[in-house]
Parts: structure tokens; sequence; C-alpha cells
């Protein structure tokens, strides 16, 4: 559950953007960063339900927090 790739991508209006990769097809899906809450579900194109955790929403914040703060 905790092996999920996560990276945010900031605009140049410094909102951030959730980018999950599919463990099960590698396919990047994107939401924004401020709709997400703890257990959020994520589905992906080939039919997997990524869910997120407030861990992993966590690790997505402090990124984003790291970005805007370069
Ligand atoms: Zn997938």
């Amino acid at each position: 559950m905790s092996g999920l790739n996560i990276d945010v991508n900031i605009d140049k209006h410094l909102n951030a953007t959730l980018v999950v990769e599919c463990p099960e097809c590698g396919h990047e899906i994107t939401h924004h960063l401020k709709t997400l809450t703890p257990d959020s579900i994520l589905p992906c194109t080939c039919g997997t339900r990524i869910g997120l955790s407030d861990q992993h929403l966590r690790r997505a914040q402090s990124l984003h927090t790291q970005s805007i703060a370069r």
C-alpha cells in the first residue's frame, strides 16, 4: 500500500497536481492535490482502483511544500 509511486507537479499558478503511477499498468493518473482527501480512490483506465492513504497525501503535501520553497 505504501509502495505507490507519487509525484507532484506545480503549475505556474502554484497549483499542485498529484501524479500517481498505477501499480498494475504504469499509467500515470493525475488529480488536483487540494481536492483530495485521505482514503480517496483514483480509478485507472485499466480498472485498478488506487487507494490513497493519509500517509500518501502527507507525502504529496510535503513534496508540494518542498517544490514551492525553491
Ligand atoms: Zn492501471
